[in-house]
């Protein structure tokens, strides 16, 4: 059986319903600054949590926690530094134009002035630092400051294609706003962290364990290709 549920808020309440039974409500606490958040955020692309957290530990210590010696070093400091994050040959000049751009319109290397800003307008002005994008920018809003902002993952953007909560194609900024409209800025974060437990562990993009789902009533896959009677271990 799928989509017991009326409109989109609906079905999106009853997914953020049976997942908060399922893994609970996560306890929201800001991990790092803003800026350190998108700097940690630029180590992340195409890398694991743990590599990007050595080298953005790295990139302190070699520096001494000294930002305008990182924004003045020579681009090879840099990518020595976050060498085992990958990417170095971009990640490097992204972290020294997000400096420079600080330094100068700013003069401090904080981000914590969008806390007096609209949601949208503080999504907008992040974006419009060098290689950030909507799911960076969303994470450093509501993980460092709790504010009105939903990062679509991979692993968010697959459930909800899969879900019905978009279309099979709908791209990550689309589906981060249909979220947003669907469910009030509180659930976030509690969304937020459960669709990604739920991702990594039964909605995994090769093999969705759908038999082990506590959504597969209202799931479009289950209902197109039947998997729910299939053997998902
Ligand atoms: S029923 Fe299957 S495809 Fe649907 S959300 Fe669950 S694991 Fe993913």
């Amino acid at each position: 059986m799928a989509d017991s549920v009326r409109g989109p808020e609906d079905k999106a309440q009853q997914i953020y319903d049976l997942l908060l039974a399922e893994y609970g409500e996560p306890v929201w606490q800001p991990r790092r600054s803003g800026f350190e958040q998108l700097i940690q955020t630029i180590l992340s692309a195409n890398t694991n949590d743990r590599n990007s957290g050595r080298a953005f530990e790295t990139l302190r210590q070699r520096f001494n926690d000294d930002w305008d010696a990182v924004r003045t070093a020579p681009l090879s400091e840099i990518k020595d530094a976050i060498r085992v994050a990958g990417m170095y040959n971009q990640k490097a000049p992204h972290i020294v134009e997000t400096l420079e751009m600080l330094h100068r319109e700013e003069g401090f290397y904080s981000l914590d002035h969008v806390q007096g800003m609209e949601p949208e307008a503080a999504q907008t002005y992040l974006q419009s630092f060098p290689g950030v994008g909507h799911k960076t920018a969303s994470i450093v809003l509501l993980f460092s400051y709790g504010m009105a902002a939903f990062p679509v993952d991979t692993h968010i953007q697959r459930q909800s294609q899969r879900l019905g909560i978009s279309g099979p194609r709908a791209s990550a900024e689309k589906i981060k706003t249909i979220w947003e409209e669907a469910l009030p800025p509180e659930t976030y974060f509690t969304l937020h962290v459960n669709l990604i437990s739920h991702g990594r562990g039964v909605c995994r993009a090769r093999v969705p364990r759908c038999g082990h789902c506590v959504l597969r009533n209202s799931c479009h896959y289950v209902a197109r290709t039947g998997a729910w009677s299939e053997t998902n271990g």
